[in-house]
């Protein structure tokens, strides 16, 4: 796999609260399970709670990965995974009232062999790159995405729309929650994207599918963070991309130069602020 990933605050706000997080096949605990895990959650609240909502969201999946993952993934498993990290963020709100109201969306997708699950609650995305053809795999849970599903409202006047921000279902502002759990086929050569609503507020599709079709995946996630920025960069904005260029998925041994090689050249940091 070629990955990168990049998380960056914007131009215009003080702290970051959107968080990624990456289990790719040459790390320790998905050499240990033969799993990747890929994921991005974009925090809300007031303060500094969103930012305490992403990093609690992204702890718990990674305790939950180096728990539970393996061979055998399944849509209940993955049910689980959102209802364990909702009760994180959504317990320490009740235990911290100036956390109050906090939550996060979660947009993640594990994989092994030849198969994949994605999970999702809110408005971070995953897109798939096939060949020519660029497709967003999820759904928004915002209002003005069901106004559009509903065909109230037109694409071109949700981007604009003033409660474009307003999310119907989110992790961690209420006791449960019903994620969005489907499996997804990938091939060889597939190029996926997962990312925050400061990248698609900034920048179009068609923008977005010329960065990944004119970067190695290993670059793209900090071009398309740095578009965002260009662009006016008026959200935290964070990318995930990876790509499979060989299927089944294969893990390096753990005492191995290919392990390494993956280490130093593929792109997979928070990146700075
Ligand atoms: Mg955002």
């Amino acid at each position: 796999m070629r990955i990168s990933s990049y998380t960056h605050l914007g131009m215009v706000r003080r702290n970051n609260e959107d968080a990624c997080l990456v289990i790719p096949p040459w790390s320790g605990p998905a050499i240990e399970r033969q799993v990747c895990l890929f994921a991005v959650a974009d925090g809300m609240g007031g303060q500094n709670a969103g930012e305490v909502a992403s990093a609690i969201a992204m702890k718990t999946v990674a305790e939950w990965f180096s728990a539970n993952a393996g061979n055998a993934m399944s849509v209940p498993m993955l049910e689980e995974m959102f209802s364990q990290t909702n009760s994180a963020v959504w317990g320490y709100s009740q235990d911290h009232p100036e956390t109050s109201g906090m939550g996060n969306t979660l947009t993640m997708m594990i994989t092994w062999g030849d198969k994949a699950l994605v999970g999702h609650i809110g408005d971070s995305r995953l897109y798939r790159l096939r060949g020519d053809s660029m497709v967003q795999l999820t759904n928004d849970h915002s209002l003005v995405a069901e106004q559009v599903r509903l065909g109230k409202l037109t694409p071109e006047q949700a981007r604009v729309h003033p409660t474009r921000h307003i999310l119907s279902r989110v992790m961690g502002s209420r006791q449960f929650v019903v994620p969005d759990i489907f499996e997804t086929d990938i091939q060889v050569n597939d190029v996926f994207m997962m990312c925050s609503d400061g990248v698609t507020g900034m920048i179009e599709d068609a923008r977005i599918k010329d960065i990944l079709v004119e970067n190695q995946p290993e670059n793209a996630a900090v071009k398309l963070v740095e578009a965002a920025n260009r662009a006016g960069g008026k959200d935290n904005s964070t990318a995930v991309v990876f790509a499979f260029d060989q299927l089944p998925l294969a893990f390096p041994a753990r005492y191995s130069f290919e392990r390494l090689l993956n280490h130093l050249f593929n792109k997979v940091n928070a990146g700075g602020v």
